[in-house]
């Protein structure tokens, strides 16, 4: 299948639309971002690649890295990570506090920024030079060593981090932080601030579309479960408090940043990915979000 002239098509459509919200204020580097910039890729489990208007270009991916974090964290330490992050949706915001008291510092799952934050310490803990390290292992996917930090950005978010502080001296209180919380927040930061096209994300993602094997380099990253299960936290907590919506709409695991970009994949086909700076209220891509729905209802691709 040809899935150009279907991306067309749906960005004809929504272009006529009120693009809503807007880029994330919180990050100064990030709301200058041209809000009109839009660009999708698709790359099937067999290797094909589909991309449409600005896909070769680069854009902060944020929390789409926490999928990948989760990855190189679970492959540390197993199942033994979930003594220290839960597997549940948590029905708030990205950056929410309010559940954290109760719950003794246990962030509800890995993709809110406490569970993010959980999982930075478990990585400034288990490896030798975390920053190098990281990129090391997308390199290691992706096949090549075109991705990079983006300096200034991950200097932007740290200059105005107050709730992420606020979460991490939380947790660190609970003694669900073990390392120093500067040195976890700047790996929190750097990562965050890793830049991709959404040509490079299909394929760095390819993985959890193929059974935890990527289908680049033949490498497996993580084992079947292990993707079956990194796929259900995407489809469940993925969105914050729009996973259920996106579920309901779009019907695919998938993972948002506030740099406008959507990750989502479907397991055994192909993995898509989306950017427009603009977000909606809960921090997900306005026009996005309205693409993938608009993209699985045309070609009936839905998990469910
Ligand atoms: N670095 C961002 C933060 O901690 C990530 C949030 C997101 O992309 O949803 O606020």
């Amino acid at each position: 299948m040809n899935y150009n002239e279907t991306f067309s098509s749906i960005y004809n459509v929504l272009s006529t639309l009120d693009n809503e919200g807007q880029t994330a204020q919180y990050i100064p580097e990030l709301a200058v971002i041209d809000p009109e910039k839009f660009g999708v890729s698709l790359f099937t489990n067999e290797g094909e690649l589909f991309s449409f208007q600005d896909a070769e270009e680069k854009f902060s991916i944020q929390s789409i890295v926490k999928v990948l974090s989760l990855v190189l964290a679970y492959r540390q330490l197993g199942v033994q990570i979930w003594d220290r992050v839960g597997v549940e949706p948590s029905g708030t915001p990205f950056n929410s506090l309010v559940q954290l008291e109760y719950e003794k510092g246990i962030p509800r799952n890995p993709f809110i920024n406490a569970g993010a934050i959980v999982v930075a310490d478990i990585l400034v803990g288990a490896l030798k030079d975390p920053e190098v390290a990281f990129l090391d292992f997308l390199h290691e996917i992706i096949g090549d060593k075109s991705v990079n930090y983006s300096e200034a950005i991950a200097k932007s978010e740290k200059e105005h981090a107050f709730r992420n502080l606020a979460l991490v001296n939380l947790m660190k209180s609970f003694g669900n932080i073990k390392n120093d919380v500067d040195r976890v927040m700047d790996f929190y930061f750097k990562i965050c601030s890793i830049c991709m096209t959404t040509e490079e994300l299909v394929k760095v993602f390819s993985f959890l579309a193929n059974e935890g094997v990527s289908p680049i380099t033949e490498k497996g990253i993580v084992s079947q479960r292990q993707a079956k299960r990194v796929n259900a936290l995407m489809q469940t907590c993925g969105f914050y408090d729009e996973s259920g919506e996106f579920a309901f709409k779009v019907g695919l695991p998938g993972q948002s940043g506030v740099g406008g970009g959507i990750l989502a994949v479907h397991p055994g086909k192909y993995t898509i990915a989306v950017w427009s700076p603009k977000l909606n209220a809960k921090g997900n891509s306005f026009l996005g979000s309205k693409f993938l729905e608009a993209f699985t209802t045309a070609i009936g691709s839905s998990i469910f």
